[in-house]
């Protein structure tokens, strides 16, 4: 049987390698295919607005085939499909915090994996109010979900996802690939808000969430292997907030809430990784600046390896 079962596994990488090349990650097929823990930047824009080049924030990591997702901005579910990752294998769902560029498609996730034929436990992962928005969404969608129950024979949805509500940093779950690791991070007005760092099998991942410049993710993230860290770049906020004419405070918040690309760098330098993924790049849309100019900016204060990321790519 091993053979068999490296065989499968073989096979699946590099249906996510092609995927992965397909779909932009182009330069990661090698990495993903020597990890046994697996990222996938399913999309890497900041910001509610749905936009044609990067998404609204969702990662997956893959340990062995089980898939544990991290925030669920609009269309996780396609961005999984076109990475090459069954929504069957979908076991864990983590929201750093409630905005809805992370959230939005949360129940969507589910929902969806269970029309893929998912018919295994889930547990999810959030601050309140994750237990009452789980609730609302099975409610709101009671009617196709007991017509599919009823019609096609499926398996109740319902009592296959257990929520748990995080308030504290500390340690948040642990099971025999992984364990996950929570703090509190800096993103005024919402509270709590969460980064979480992932000690997989063979390499450590810490997701910064949405935050200002973070003591506390320094020191989670020590000596992580990846610090996928949120980036702002500063002096095109103006530029941005002209194409938002409803949301007179919007700037306020955008320089209060997030990291520019260059404390981004400094928040890697302190922590000792190995290697900064900058995503939540806000803005996500704005030709005029570049990958090569996010990476120059936060190479000024880190010396380690940077990636700036692209939707689907397979790090
Ligand atoms: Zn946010």
């Amino acid at each position: 049987m091993p053979a068999t079962i490296v065989s499968r596994r073989g096979f699946l990488a590099g249906a996510g390698a092609l995927a992965a090349l397909a779909f932009g990650g182009a330069g990661a097929q090698s990495r993903t295919m020597t990890k046994r823990t697996r990222l996938v930047m399913l999309a890497t824009g900041g910001g509610p607005r749905p936009r044609a080049g990067r998404g609204n924030t969702a990662h997956a990591v893959v340990v062995d085939d089980v898939l544990y997702v991290v925030d669920c901005g609009s269309g996780v579910a396609r961005q999984l499909v076109l990475a090459g990752i069954a929504l069957t294998t979908l076991r864990h769902v983590f929201v750093t915090h409630h905005h809805s560029d992370h959230n939005l498609d949360y129940g969507n996730l589910i929902m969806q994996a269970w029309a893929s034929g998912l018919r295994t436990r889930v547990d999810t992962w959030g601050p309140p109010p994750l237990t009452k928005m789980t609730r609302l969404y099975f409610e709101m969608n009671a009617y196709d979900i007991d017509t599919r129950i009823a019609d096609e024979g499926r398996a109740p949805l319902v009592p296959l996802v257990h929520v748990h509500e995080l308030t504290q940093a500390g340690p948040v779950m642990q099971d025999e690939r992984v364990k996950v690791s929570a703090t509190l991070v800096d993103h005024p007005p919402v509270v709590p808000a969460f980064a979480f760092r992932f000690d997989g099998p063979d390499r450590s991942i810490v997701f910064s969430g949405d935050t200002n410049m973070s003591d506390n993710l320094v020191r989670l993230a020590k000596g992580a292997d990846l610090l996928v860290h949120e980036a702002l770049w500063v002096p095109a906020v103006d530029r941005l907030v002209a194409r938002v004419p409803n949301a007179s405070t919007l700037k306020k918040h955008i320089i209060d809430g997030h990291t520019s690309v260059e404390d981004a760098g400094r928040v890697a330098a302190a922590a000792g990784v190995k290697t900064l993924v900058l995503s939540h790049l806000v803005p996500a849309d704005d030709p005029a600046v570049t990958d090569q100019m996010w990476m120059d900016a936060a190479r000024a204060h880190f010396k380690g390896e940077i990636i700036v990321a692209r939707d689907g790519m397979d790090l």
